[in-house]
């Protein structure tokens, strides 16, 4: 088996699973004040520590929350006042969409989405056009893109949205643990992760929060105050204390395996190529993750495909979390046509990928898509 999909969830790394099953082990709710509790805080506060060193920000600019998705919602909740632009782009994850058209449903002229390229860069540019007639508000782009890996500028984006007073949201769900990251850098108030992208356990993410950053208080649950008052509920100390750790494991070499993985991706794009001409590699390719491939095969339905190498793990790019397809917003938003869309496939590897699980996918795909090339010529006679 070739697992290709870590940009849906990677695998958990070893140092993750010790400490979540380690954690598991041992009772103590982080808010209580004896010994167990303390103990369960003190784990909480070392996870924190990680996670914000692998950030370049301070474990109090750190809020625990289940994932991207509800660091999405709670970000632009917050920072979203009705009246005041929400600039954010078509290829965000739904995570950001479907929140940022949530909250502007009743003032839809806030919502502001920027052009995209064919190349899947988001354009920038257009963000002087939008505050030479507004200020204020709040931008929110996309570190790097799910189903490209396209990255995003977010030093020109966050320079543009200053000068103009709006506040600066990310959703680095796809970059956290795969590429540096250093929030005082990329000059961000708030930015969103996963901890299952990296090699933590599904159901933990976080939200940073740059201090002093002028966010209204307005949290998305309320009840026992924890984490400042932002996301009150017991902490999941588990979770927690598993994206501490992969975290931690992920900032370990960083540039050496982003080196390493981006190989191992040219060389499966090397391959396919070769393999299948007329194959179409989707997204700025000097300008992504170094993990992720989308790659368009014409004429080939991505399904089919995928269904004939069932030892390889991939998404369509249309992949829909209620697993019913529709063609993928962000390449029809790249100017693909909604067959190239459904022709599609992301490949996304990570830090336990191998040169042989690369060289194994290569073959495979091109024995499925030959397969289907080779069916479909029957059925149509
Ligand atoms: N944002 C991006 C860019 C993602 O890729 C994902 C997951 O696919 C999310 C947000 C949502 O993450 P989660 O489902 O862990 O909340």
């Amino acid at each position: 088996m070739s697992y290709l999909d870590y940009n849906a969830t990677a695998p958990i790394r070893p140092e993750a699973l010790t400490a979540v099953f380690e954690a598991m082990q041992t009772v103590g709710n982080a808010s209580s004040m004896h010994q167990p509790g303390r103990q369960a805080a003190h784990r909480v506060d070392v996870a924190r520590r990680q996670l914000a060193d692998l950030l370049g920000c301070s474990p109090g600019e750190i809020i625990f929350t289940s994932g991207a998705t509800e660091a999405n919602n709670l970000a632009l909740r917050a920072a979203f006042t009705a009246g005041n632009p929400l600039v954010t782009s078509p290829v965000e994850h739904p995570a950001v969409l479907e929140t940022a058209r949530a909250v502007t449903a009743e003032n839809p002229e806030d919502l502001v989405l920027l052009p995209v390229g064919a190349d899947g860069l988001v354009n920038l540019d257009a963000l002087e056009q939008v505050f030479s007639a507004r200020r204020g508000g709040v931008v929110s782009l996309m570190a790097a893109n799910n189903e490209t890996g396209v990255l995003t500028d977010l030093r020109v984006a966050a320079k543009a949205a200053r000068e103009a007073g709006a506040l600066v949201h990310t959703d680095a769900t796809q970059i956290i643990g795969r590429l540096p990251v250093d929030v005082a850098e990329l000059d961000v108030d708030l930015l969103s992760l996963s901890a299952h992208k990296f090699g933590g356990p599904q159901g933990a993410g976080a939200l940073y929060v740059r201090r002093g950053s002028p966010l209204p208080h307005r949290p998305l649950l309320v009840g026992g105050g924890q984490e400042r008052g932002w996301r009150a509920g017991t902490l999941n100390v588990a979770g927690i204390i598993g994206m501490g750790a992969a975290a931690a494991a992920a900032h370990h070499g960083l540039n050496e395996e982003a080196e390493r993985i981006a190989a191992l991706r040219d060389r499966l794009e090397d391959l396919v190529a070769h393999a299948l001409p007329g194959s179409r590699i989707n997204g700025r390719r000097d300008q992504r993750l170094p993990g992720v491939t989308s790659i368009t095969f014409p004429g080939l339905p991505a399904d089919a495909v995928l269904a004939a190498m069932p030892d390889v793990a991939a998404s369509e790019g249309s992949a829909c979390a209620s697993g019913a397809p529709t063609p993928s917003h962000v390449l029809l938003a790249m100017g693909l046509s909604r067959d190239d869309a459904d022709s599609t496939i992301r490949f996304s590897l990570g830090y336990a990928t191998t040169s042989a699980e690369i060289e194994h996918a290569a073959r495979a795909i091109k024995r499925a898509a030959l397969q289907v090339r080779a069916a479909l010529a029957e059925a149509h006679g």
